[in-house]
């Protein structure tokens, strides 16, 4: 049975603060990933929005590019996507999508289907593809999504590190990520879970 897992790129397959280095150089800052406690990155970096954007028009092909990939994600992905299909679904803008392309080819990533909503609203595109598992580092949209009725796992971050509600279950790395989602399978093969 495969399951239809949609999958959040930035902070969930890559490191959640892969851009932080840069953005210290470039603002002249000295921040370490456990400063960033809130998900807009101005906001941590004490500056206007307008400046941050600016910068990352300048560096965004660069940071993306040089993203790197979590602990176990790859391993992990490839089995998922053997046994399930693969829906990344990221906020990244329609102007990001070869980049992306080749950061998933540069690093051995399966070729799931891409959408790039351009937007944190993800809900609609959960319900489109029919979406049983939302892996997702963003809080708002976990609590978006699970109030949605989707089951979602949230990577731990510490910009997520809040109240959860019924349907997320915080997980810290990927290998919990896989383990979670075959123990839905197998709940699901058992009929404690009923979907549709
Ligand atoms: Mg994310």
């Amino acid at each position: 049975m495969k399951l239809n897992l949609c999958i959040d790129i930035d902070g969930t397959i890559t490191d959640a603060y892969y851009w932080l280095e840069r953005a210290n150089q470039y603002f002249g800052k000295n921040l370490k990933p456990k400063d960033v406690t809130t998900y807009d990155i101005h906001e941590v970096l004490r500056i206007p929005r307008e400046e941050y954007d600016k910068f990352y028009e300048l560096y965004s092909k660069e940071i993306h590019l040089e993203a790197e990939v979590r602990e176990n994600a790859q391993n992990a992905l490839v089995s998922l996507n053997s046994k399930n299909n693969i829906f990344y679904v990221t906020a990244r803008s329609q102007r990001m999508k070869s980049i992306t392309e080749e950061w998933f080819h540069k690093n051995n990533l399966p070729k799931g289907k891409l959408y790039l909503l351009g937007s944190h609203y993800k809900v609609d595109q959960a319900k489109e593809l029919s979406c049983h598992i939302f892996i997702e580092d963003r809080y708002e949209n976990a609590l978006e999504i699970a109030a949605a009725g989707f089951k979602v796992l949230l990577m731990d971050c510490y910009y997520n590190r809040k109240e959860l509600m019924p349907g997320i279950t915080r997980v810290f790395n990927w290998v919990e990520v896989y383990n979670e989602i075959e123990k839905y399978r197998e709940e699901i093969i058992k009929g404690t879970i009923k979907i549709a």
